[in-house]
């Protein structure tokens, strides 16, 4: 017998958690990296594939991203397959349901490894806006049985209280779930002034905070301040938090209207207002044909923006009930987020993820790419990013690097065009220039979930948060 199933050849590997950037042939064997080294005999293997030219770095994890949502518009579960292309290998779902992940990774999955939050959404996965505290702690355990990994809370569509939030978070924590927040309660928004509130609701407490980058938009001060003040609050609770960036300029949000034609959600409105558009269907309107808002459709295998007057059409035939996006996200505070440090040298936000998925702007790859040719990170830097402090948030102790008995998870990246080529989980290719070569995938799930995952028939693999990032501290 062989001693490797699958050599990958020649291309620079760096892998960060090891210190090692250098030209190297990865052996991997039984789905895992057997070993690392300048050249690896012909005769130690039947498969080898030449990757000269080409960077290797641990699978990309996404830690936020859409791929079990609850839209009624597109299907989230093409998400896999977009991400897939993306040289994503693992991803943290931000909000939908145990049932729509293993439904999703059974119809589109891509052989992806894939954990997910319960989304908390009042009168559907709660109870209600002002839940009790034994209510919270039901929905927490339910989140956790149903094969999420914990809950998210959606500040920016469904604010709870600051003292719900904080209830929720606290009871995450004493439960080892997972708890991600995206900014807003019923007493700040989905700005800079929720992030203020920050310190208070979490206390000695843990969190994963979600896109910092949507509270730097020049909503409450200029935007340069916002990222000052951002940084201040993240370097504070250092040890607390766990915390990403995406850097698509794109958001993602909804166009819902209530029967007054009011914008419901606080998210479209500071869009609008932003541009002096009134929060309203009226407004929406004029946003859609004038070009500044777009609507999200899906097209056989694809989700993409539309524009004008077509976009129009699905709005008013959607009854606004449909996905949308607006161009809100600024770049300047995207690269001083990401690249921010403290005075050991260490970045101050965790991550650089997409909030893609469903949401054509899988690009966290070529943007950090484009990072290191800037000369604003080194590629290490950028595999850290991507890979390493994302497998540690979720306590992936297998993925994130390439030590020997790693898990084979890598995404290959040609570094002139900054784009993924190729992508392996497992040993296994599960995306080649492109093409999407994987199916079904990998639930990952916290060990109250064992025997719900059994019975889905998806592989599965069991988390201990307790050895993560968020919990642990590291
Ligand atoms: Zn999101």
């Amino acid at each position: 017998m062989q001693r490797y199933d699958l050599v990958l050849r020649g291309s620079r590997v760096l892998d960060p958690a090891n210190s090692f950037d250098s030209v190297s042939d990865i052996g991997i064997r039984a789905g895992l990296v057997e070993a690392i080294s300048d050249r690896m005999p012909e005769s130690e293997t039947d498969r080898s594939i030449d990757l000269s030219g080409l960077w290797a770095i641990p699978g990309q994890i996404d830690t936020h991203a859409h791929v079990a949502g609850m839209s009624r518009t597109v299907d989230p579960a093409i998400g896999y397959r977009m991400l897939a292309r993306a040289g994503t290998t693992t991803v943290l779902d931000m909000g939908g349901t145990g049932d729509n992940l293993i439904n999703g990774l059974n119809r589109k999955g891509a052989g992806l490894n894939v954990a997910g939050l319960l989304a908390l959404v009042p009168g559907l996965t709660i109870p209600s806006d002002s839940p009790s505290k034994g209510e919270i702690a039901t929905t927490v355990s339910g989140a956790l049985r149903q094969g999420c990994i914990g809950v998210k809370i959606l500040g920016g569509y469904h604010p709870f209280s600051s003292e719900t939030t904080a209830d929720i978070v606290s009871e995450c924590n004493q439960q080892n779930a997972y708890v991600a927040f995206h900014i807003g309660t019923k007493d700040s928004g989905s700005h800079l002034g929720g992030l203020r509130e920050i310190p208070d609701i979490v206390g000695d407490g843990r969190l994963h905070v979600c896109h910092v980058n949507s509270y730097c938009r020049g909503v409450i001060e200029r935007p340069e301040e916002e990222c000052v003040e951002a940084i201040s609050i993240m370097k504070d609770m250092r040890g607390q938090l766990n915390t990403e960036v995406y850097h698509a300029i794109p958001n993602g949000t909804n166009g819902s209207c209530d029967r007054e034609g009011n914008v419901i959600a606080n998210v479209p409105r500071n869009c609008l207002q932003a541009k002096n558009y009134s929060p309203t269907f009226d407004g929406m309107k004029a946003a859609i044909l004038d070009g500044y808002a777009s609507v999200i459709q899906q097209k056989g295998d694809d989700i993409s923006y539309v524009k004008g007057s077509e976009a129009l059409k699905l709005y008013e035939s959607s009854k606004t009930r449909i996905g949308m996006s607006f161009p809100v996200n600024l770049p300047a505070s995207a690269f001083s987020l990401t690249t921010a440090k403290n005075s050991d040298g260490e970045f101050i936000v965790d991550a650089v993820s997409t909030d893609g998925g469903s949401h054509p702007r899988n690009i966290a790859i070529q943007s950090t790419m484009s990072l290191v040719k800037f000369g604003a990170i080194s590629p290490l830097e950028m595999s850290k990013k991507l890979s390493l402090t994302p497998s540690r948030m979720l306590g992936l102790k297998n993925k994130g690097h390439f030590t020997e008995g790693a898990d084979a998870d890598i995404t290959v990246i040609d570094p002139v065009s900054g784009e993924p080529v190729m992508s392996f989980v497992a040993g296994n290719a599960i995306m080649a220039n492109g093409k999407i070569l994987g199916t079904g995938g990998t639930l990952l799930v916290t060990s109250a979930a064992e025997r719900k995952a059994e019975k889905s028939g998806i592989p599965f693999q069991v988390i201990d948060l307790g050895q993560s990032k968020l919990y642990k501290g590291f």
